[in-house]
């Protein structure tokens, strides 16, 4: 089984400035053969265009990972003279996101890729491109505290490892270095056996309700609901957050339309006010984390309602919340958790009316309002809190569906009739199902 992980590193200045220069250069690689895939492919287009017949037209390059790194070893004494500075691993790895990326615009305009449709690869800027480069040969290894990395050497940990990197119980396949908000981190890419581990209550159904007002409310069939508060985080910091963008905006920015540069100033203000988002976003994956872990560990069977994230997104009152929870990122963690865990997550179908059914007598309302907080049947007279009510009919809609379904099958989707009205889906592990979360972006308010 593959797992990452992940760490905060503490490299002197000096190694982070070679840190920086090694994913300088994977970009350096990267740009230099989307130039040289796309200065053939408008050739060829071009000469298509005055009407040369397809064999005499300039012939096409070749953009798998093998010839893209062939040709850039050819090239590179001319297009980077200081190659030899850097892990030639650094100027692989940006060739390798290359041929992903060609490789992902190619199947996905044939039709060969499901998701989003992918666009054309677009070159990778100094001052915007994500920071980062994957070492895969060499020594990789964890040493006490330390990272040992090919060419970069040893480097301080923020944290102790886990003892299964110490132990060479889990075999270190890959590193990746990436500058993230503010900081170094390397994530390992590691083989180990999957532990075998149970759930602490293999029988136990749980419904999670994923609400705006609170982060989440957990039913079990027949026991009493269980409200998890909201992440506060970005509420408690926002006071401090206007304050800062306020001062920010007072100062001399930088305008690229004017060319204008930013005073020392306001990039010191700026900063500050990064740091404040960035400390949101660490406290805010915390706590989903440490949420999501606990229910993994205890309920055999967890059920989340297919909630419509991105629509929810584009609805703007909706967003800050729902970006803020993280609802995407909770559904992402239960998917792999459980699964690590030994237990399951059944995900009900989108149209599974789980606020509007009565999780008393089963009777369904024709309309139900967002600002109905209470849940009020007119036929067996149960009143009850709007998300304690979805919440227990998601659980009840696991315990519906467990007699009819294969639950230990990854496959495909698999619908089945439940009650006669319900669908229930398995979701699938696969990352391209993953929906993200949306991160405040570091500068950005
Ligand atoms: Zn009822």
């Amino acid at each position: 089984m593959l797992r990452a992980y992940k760490y905060a590193l503490n490299p002197t200045p000096r190694q982070a400035r070679f840190l920086d220069g090694h994913c300088g250069a994977a970009r350096k690689a990267f740009n230099w053969g989307l130039a040289r895939v796309k200065a053939v492919m408008d050739q060829r287009s071009a000469e298509a265009s005055y009407g040369i017949p397809d064999q005499l037209l300039t012939p096409a390059i070749s953009w798998s990972m093998y010839s893209l790194r062939k040709a850039w070893n050819r090239a590179k004494s001319d297009v980077a003279p200081w190659w030899a500075e850097y892990s030639k691993e650094a100027y692989a790895s940006g060739l390798t996101q290359l041929a992903t990326a060609l490789k992902n615009w190619a199947d996905s305009r044939k039709a060969r890729r499901g998701g989003r449709s992918v666009g054309f690869p677009r070159f990778k800027s100094k001052r915007t491109a994500v920071r980062s480069c994957r070492l895969t040969t060499g020594v990789i290894r964890c040493d006490e505290r330390y990272a040992v990395l090919p060419r970069i050497g040893r480097m301080r940990l923020h944290e102790t490892p886990a003892p299964e990197l110490l132990d060479g119980t889990a075999r270190i396949l890959a590193a990746t270095i990436r500058f993230e908000r503010g900081r170094w981190f390397v994530s390992f890419t590691v083989e180990q056996d999957t532990p075998v581990r149970a759930p602490d209550r293999p029988d136990a159904v749980v419904g999670v309700d994923l609400g705006i007002k609170s982060l989440a409310v957990m039913a079990e069939p027949d026991g009493e609901p269980h409200t998890v508060p909201n992440l506060k985080h970005l509420d408690t910091s926002l006071r401090k957050l206007g304050k800062l963008s306020r001062r920010v905006s007072r100062r001399v920015g930088p305008d690229r339309r004017t060319g204008r540069v930013p005073s020392n100033r306001w990039k010191r203000a700026n900063g500050q006010r990064n740091r404040v988002h960035h400390r949101v976003a660490y406290q805010r994956a915390d706590a989903l984390h440490k949420f999501t872990s606990a229910i993994a560990a205890e309920y055999g069977t967890v059920v989340v309602e297919d909630l419509n994230v991105a629509g929810m997104l584009k609805n703007k009152r909706l967003a800050r919340r729902v970006g803020d929870a993280g609802f995407g990122e909770i559904r992402r963690q239960l998917a792999y958790k459980t699964e690590w865990n030994g237990g399951r997550l059944v995900v009900a179908d989108r149209w599974f009316p789980s606020s509007k059914t009565c999780s008393g007598c089963g009777v369904v309302k024709a309309k139900l309002l967002l600002s109905e907080r209470l849940y009020v049947c007119e036929s067996c007279g149960l009143v009850m809190d709007r998300d304690e009510n979805a919440a227990r009919n998601l659980a009840a809609l696991a315990v519906a569906a467990s007699g009819a379904e294969t639950l230990n099958g990854r496959g495909a989707d698999q619908k089945t009739r439940a009650t006669g009205q319900v669908a229930v889906k398995r979701l699938p592990g696969s990352p391209q199902h993953q929906t993200g979360t949306a991160l405040p972006k570091a500068g950005s308010v």
